[in-house]
């Protein structure tokens, strides 16, 4: 009878969880006009609706082999409790990546002045939220705001997560304001570093790369999302020269299948390239974990089984099965969350124990 294979949970670096609900239904053009959609779903949202939304949806990431979650967070303080408690409930380990929002977006995002942002923050910590600070964006954040934020990190030993170069569009705006890109103003800032991820980077040009490679900063690669917005495509090869710290996230929550956003991955770079295995089965696997726990400064968090009986997998040789999941199986494979196995070693501090709701059950009700 075969058995199981256990490997670390997956780490989702970077969601944004209420725009599950935009599958299928928001069209547009582009990434401008799905934005619109967005906002109006962003709009409509409540504690209530986070805790029963984010519940159910931390639970389908919790069957498909996510074990953590990074949530790019920036709907208010309310909301954000409402998230953690939707967290334990799902037995998914959170990091709340609180965002920072000084213009544009709805009101709902923004504060006052970063240093209510900082309250924010210490607010959040002091309730025992794992919290991860995240200027939104250079869009959404001034220099000032950057600066202050990339201090406080650093004086806290904080996680910094901050979007940049999806969109063409954020880029010409930078240069028309700061006379540079998205990443050499994130760099001016004193924002890059071994603390920092920066999500997507799809249009970094090679001197923003070489930034993020000499700072030691990490790449969160959304490739589903990335897609599925027309976003374009990672420079999935150049980062990889540079060496450059990958990890993944569903982001705008299209699917949630970390062996599609890891195989997506490595197609881009195939694409690219014209070769095969630019990343390796051990590089790509731990993008999905390892790389993911380090962006979110994840000290430990629970390990995963996979059925070596499902039917994916029927026919593959031991030693083929982990190229097998990334090549050709969907998170169906994963079977559970290995009870009370974790990955890395120490305590992951306050707030960071998830309760056990038993067995998988994505998509039944929460009880
Ligand atoms: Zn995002």
């Amino acid at each position: 009878m075969p058995g199981t294979l256990s490997l670390p949970g997956f780490v989702n670096a970077h969601s944004h969880t209420f725009q599950r609900a935009l599958r299928g239904a928001a069209g547009g053009d582009d990434f401008w006009s799905w934005r619109e959609k967005m906002l109006a779903e962003a709009e409509r949202q409540t504690p209530a609706l986070v805790r029963e939304t984010y519940e159910r949806t931390y639970r389908e990431m919790r069957a498909a082999g996510y074990t953590a979650v990074g949530e790019f967070h920036y709907l208010g303080l309310p909301e954000a409790h409402a998230a953690r408690e939707a967290a334990v409930a799902a037995g998914v380990e959170l990091i709340l990546l609180h965002v920072a929002y000084a213009r544009g977006g709805l009101p709902r995002f923004r504060q006052e002045s970063v240093a209510d942002y900082l309250a924010e923050v210490e607010e959040l910590r002091g309730a025992g939220l794992r919290i991860g600070v995240a200027p939104h964006s250079v869009r959404a954040t001034p220099v000032g705001w950057l600066e202050e934020i990339a201090r406080y990190a650093d004086r806290e030993g904080l996680p910094l997560h901050v979007h940049a170069d999806e969109q063409p569009r954020e880029i010409e705006e930078c240069l028309s304001e700061h006379g540079c890109r998205p990443i050499e103003l994130l760099a001016r800032s004193g924002c890059l570093g071994e603390r920092t991820t920066v999500v997507h980077a799809t249009h970094a040009d090679g001197g923003e790369l070489d930034l993020l490679a000499s700072s030691g900063t990490t790449i969160c690669a959304c490739p589903t999302t990335e897609a599925d917005l027309g976003d374009g495509f990672l420079p999935a090869e150049r980062i990889r020269r540079r060496s450059i710290p990958l990890c993944v996230g569903s982001d705008s929550n299209v699917r949630i299948d970390p062996f599609e956003e890891l195989r997506e991955l490595e197609g881009i770079a195939r694409r690219q390239t014209g070769r095969r295995g630019v990343f390796s089965t051990d590089e790509l696997l731990e993008f999905g974990s390892e790389r993911g726990a380090v962006a979110l400064g994840l000290g430990d968090w629970p390990r995963i089984e996979i059925d070596l009986g499902h039917p994916s997998l029927a026919g593959v040789a031991s030693d083929d099965v982990p190229a097998a999941l990334v090549a050709g199986c969907a998170a169906d494979v994963v079977v559970r969350t290995a009870p009370g196995a974790r990955v890395g070693p120490g305590c992951a501090g306050p707030g960071s124990a998830a309760a056990d709701p038993g067995p998988i059950d994505a998509g039944r009700p929460p009880t």
